[in-house]
């Protein structure tokens, strides 16, 4: 049994999962998290004999470490970060840990700036369904890691892992068998220097360890996507191209073989029919029955907080899509409008930039609401448009101005293209209390609301 001494930073889904499953393999594990640990994964780690800190960094016990594991959340500007360079000390990330101890499986990876937990969710979906032995984790729900410990000793596994750049920042031989690279549009710059390059370069590392026979799936089309590999040229994988032009009529056609009807199933908008497109490649990828894949298209419940519909009253749709937190999602998300649209926006900036929406707010937003502390960039960029521009600082304030402002036909779209930290938990929260305000409200609110016309200060 070694007795090799590995150091996790961060105790959250990842770290802890990275932390039981060295336990399990012997390793001497010290967990240090300078935040507060959450409950849940406090008592894994005790339960499981780990030794861990909260709160700090104790580099006394960091730097004795013959190999760190770190989480996606910490940046290499990290103090601590800094001092395990300096000392020379090998990293890895949890994604390359869980990996390393995989044994003998199929990985499919996705990433993309958009759509990877509904395109990772679906897949996961196709292939249960097509009877096949598959696990879904990494960014979305379980760690890879944490999945790795739970299905030890099993054979002929599909792992489907959503994983994001920073997860890919730390890789080194993850090789998935089929990758999926869906878009690359701008987001967490703040991370990669506001280049666009930099944050290009860790999305394509999921290509990187890819040989001959593994499969990567992506879109020639997404301009971002299409500079890059003619400067970085791809691995030996073989290439599958996934382009928007083969959605037509409802349904998504793949080569000259597949049709598959999108209009039985939940999942709505140009967007997502890209998205879906790229699950079921990857379902014939490992041999998927077709009528199997049509049976799980029919059947896939989208994952909540994303263009989700959450009542009709008086004439009047609600929208949640609070996990739009970026521009290009909103984009998705205002293109995919059919009628008027109360547009609720706001929340942290991430130096956004507006340009991309004008177009669309212009012919489709009849008013805006603000849902942030801080609105000033987005008044000050949507004001020439004339629209009404109202400002909120609570869901409930919100959905109260959107109600004021609707008429019947009308669509109320909460697609906030910001972080949701300045007044929520978290996106989901932001979400929910988007979601039981409008439960709480739009039944009792008078039909002929007259629209408001006050222009902002
Ligand atoms: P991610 O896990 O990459 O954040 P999600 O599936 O959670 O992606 O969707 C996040 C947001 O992006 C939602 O608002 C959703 O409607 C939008 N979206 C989903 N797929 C795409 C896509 N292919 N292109 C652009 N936006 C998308």
């Amino acid at each position: 049994m070694s007795t090799k001494r590995i150091v996790i930073l961060g105790a959250g889904e990842s770290g802890t999962g990275a932390a039981l499953l060295a336990k399990r393999l012997g390793y001497d594990v010290f967990v240090s998290d300078k935040s507060p640990v959450k409950p849940e994964y406090e008592v894994a780690l005790a339960k499981a004999g780990v030794a861990f800190e909260s709160g700090q960094h104790s580099l006394e016990k960091i730097l004795n470490a013959a190999e760190v594991v770190k989480s996606p959340g910490i940046p290499e500007k990290a103090e601590v970060m800094r001092a395990i360079r300096t000392k020379g000390i090998p990293v890895i990330g949890e994604i390359e840990f869980g990996y390393r101890h995989a044994g003998k499986c199929t990985i499919v990876a996705i990433t993309g700036s958009n759509g990877k937990t509904t395109t990772t969710m679906l897949t996961y979906h196709l292939l249960k369904t097509a009877g096949l032995n598959v696990r879904m984790g990494g960014n979305v729900g379980n760690s890879f890691a944490g999945l790795v410990l739970e299905n030890e000793g099993l054979s002929n596994l599909v792992y489907v892992l959503e994983v994001s750049s920073f997860q890919l920042e730390d890789i080194q031989k993850f090789r998935p068998k089929v990758a999926v690279l869906l878009n690359i549009t701008p987001d967490h710059l703040d991370r990669y220097d506001y280049q666009m390059d930099n944050y290009a370069r860790a999305k394509f590392r999921i290509n990187e360890n890819q040989k001959r026979g593994d499969i990567f799936i992506f879109n020639a089309a997404d301009p971002v996507m299409a500079d890059y590999i003619t400067r970085h040229p791809l691995t030996a994988a073989k290439q599958v191209q996934v382009r928007k032009g083969f959605f037509k009529n409802g349904s998504i056609r793949i080569g000259k073989r597949h049709t598959f009807d999108m209009t039985q199933g939940k999942l709505r908008g140009p967007h997502n029919m890209f998205n879906a497109a790229c699950a079921v490649r990857v379902a014939l990828s490992l041999g998927a029955d077709p009528a199997k894949i049509q049976e799980g298209l029919n059947t896939f419940e989208p994952p909540a907080h994303r263009l989700e519909v959450v009542a009709t009253a008086n004439g009047v749709t609600w929208i949640n899509d609070s996990k739009a937190t970026n521009v290009d999602s909103v984009f998705y998300a205002l293109q995919a409008m059919t009628g008027p649209t109360i547009w609720i926006v706001g929340g942290q900036d991430k130096g956004n930039d507006y340009t991309p929406l004008m177009p669309l707010v212009k012919k489709k937003v009849k008013a805006i609401v603000c849902l942030g502390v801080d609105n000033s960039k987005i008044i000050d960029f949507f004001k020439k448009t004339k629209k009404p521009i109202v400002e909120t600082r609570s869901a409930e304030e919100a959905v109260r101005e959107a109600a004021r402002l609707a008429v019947a036909g009308d669509t109320v779209l909460l697609s906030p293209a910001c972080a949701s930290f300045d007044l929520f938990r978290n996106y989901e929260d932001r979400g929910e209390q988007f979601r039981s305000a409008v439960e709480g409200s739009v039944f009792v609110i008078p039909k002929e609301s007259v629209p408001s016309t006050s222009a902002p200060p």
